[in-house]
């Protein structure tokens, strides 16, 4: 392949559905177990209790943990992969764990660990993704992968492709949250729209939900799960400790396993729409109306842009500057009360007019360099 000529956006990955890996008849598909596998008796009875509730496919413990600062505790390293065994022996629960280079793979694999997963600290980096790829290479085993910890879809993408290249085919996504500057009440935004993008690209990967490292507190897990659910994601995969109170790792956002029984309980699980019933052709008339408003809205945006035009010949007749800031305050003083009144977030008021304003600005500096290309670089124009 030429250097980047790839276009990072098709995703052509061969993959086998969900069912052919992991229990999906318990719903909604729950992984769970506790971040960190920290004593024998910990994760053993942790298991047993998971397993009792009937709500649990699969249990899921942190044996390596990429830790951001050292001195922190690192996993308890091989060794847990001997009571994974024994609570699998135990409760029948097949077991995941995360790997971060080729010697967890190989560990983890002839310890009969079940399901694998990338980690977001490891999805960052393609030579650890590659690493990784190349140590699964002719093995048939179900690999999860995190998203990258920064807000970057890329690279989400370019870990599948390097796992599916390997050859595996059982593979899915997980959601978990990324780092974000802005405070929020979540660890990691969840910035959903990275993942329905994920989803959009590939619609025959599995994607589940990971609320834990989302939230990084209890009490927010059943509303990022409900959401994650209503999104169409496939499961969760939440972490769960005999007593979060002791937990050596991610104590806040751990909940015990009647915790988590309870919070699955709460779960409304909507159905996916079936066709030829009453409620499609319902659904089906709804969207009619949002098509026609649609397209409007385009109808109307083309002919601003007409006069967006006007004003930038006029602009480059007269000599005027592009930007002037106090149109642009005019703008968003006079509109965001408006979008207020009509009960539109004034957040989204905010992005629309930012969006609509800046493909102005780059329509009238189109307009100014005619005539003159070549000599100036083009640029995007944004109040970001
Ligand atoms: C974990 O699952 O415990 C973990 C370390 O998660 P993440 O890679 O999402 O931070
Ligand atoms: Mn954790």
């Amino acid at each position: 392949m030429t250097p980047d000529k790839k276009n990072d956006m098709k995703l052509d990955l061969n993959i086998q559905p969900l069912s052919s890996w992991i229990k999906t008849g318990a719903e909604p598909l729950v992984i769970a177990g506790p971040c960190s596998a920290e004593t024998e008796e910990q994760l053993v009875a942790t298991a047993h209790l998971l397993a009792k509730t009937g709500r649990v496919s699969a249990l899921r413990a942190g044996i390596w943990k990429p830790r951001t600062r050292p001195g922190e505790f690192e996993g308890i390293g091989s060794i847990g992969l001997q009571w994974l065994k024994r609570a699998k022996d135990e409760t029948g629960l097949p077991t995941a764990v995360e790997v971060a280079n080729s010697k967890h793979v190989e560990e983890a694999l002839n310890a009969g660990v079940d399901i694998l997963w990338v980690g977001a600290r490891s999805t960052v980096n393609p030579f650890t993704v590659q690493d990784i790829a190349d140590a699964l290479k002719g093995v048939d085993v179900p690999v999860m992968v995190k998203n990258p910890v920064n807000p970057d879809l890329s690279l989400w993408i370019g870990a599948l492709e390097r796992i599916n290249n390997a050859g595996i085919t059982k593979l899915a996504a997980i959601h978990r949250g990324f780092s974000s500057h802005e405070k929020s009440a979540f660890r990691n935004e969840p910035m959903w729209d990275l993942a329905i993008s994920l989803k959009t690209h590939a619609p025959n990967l599995p994607m589940i939900n990971d609320p834990s490292h989302i939230c990084g507190n209890r009490e927010l897990l059943g509303y990022i799960a409900q959401k994650a659910l209503d999104l169409d994601m496939q499961g969760l995969m939440i972490e769960s400790h005999i007593d979060p109170s002791v937990a050596w790792t991610d104590a806040k956002q751990q909940v015990t396993p009647s915790a988590l029984v309870e919070l699955i309980e709460r779960l409304t699980l909507r159905k996916p729409e079936i066709k030829g019933t009453v409620l499609q052709d319902k659904l089906g008339e709804l969207r009619n109306q949002i098509d026609k408003i649609d397209d409007y809205v385009f109808q109307k945006m083309a002919e601003r842009m007409q006069i967006i035009e006007k004003i930038g010949n006029y602009k480059k007749e007269n000599s005027i500057t592009i930007l002037q800031v106090n149109r642009w305050e005019e703008i968003l003083n006079k509109r965001i009360p408006y979008a207020k009144a009509l009960k539109l977030s004034p957040e989204f008021a905010e992005k629309l007019l930012e969006l609509i304003h800046s493909e102005s600005i780059r329509k009238q500096t189109e307009i100014m360099n005619k005539g003159q290309e070549g000599q100036q670089p083009q640029e995007h124009l944004t109040h970001a």
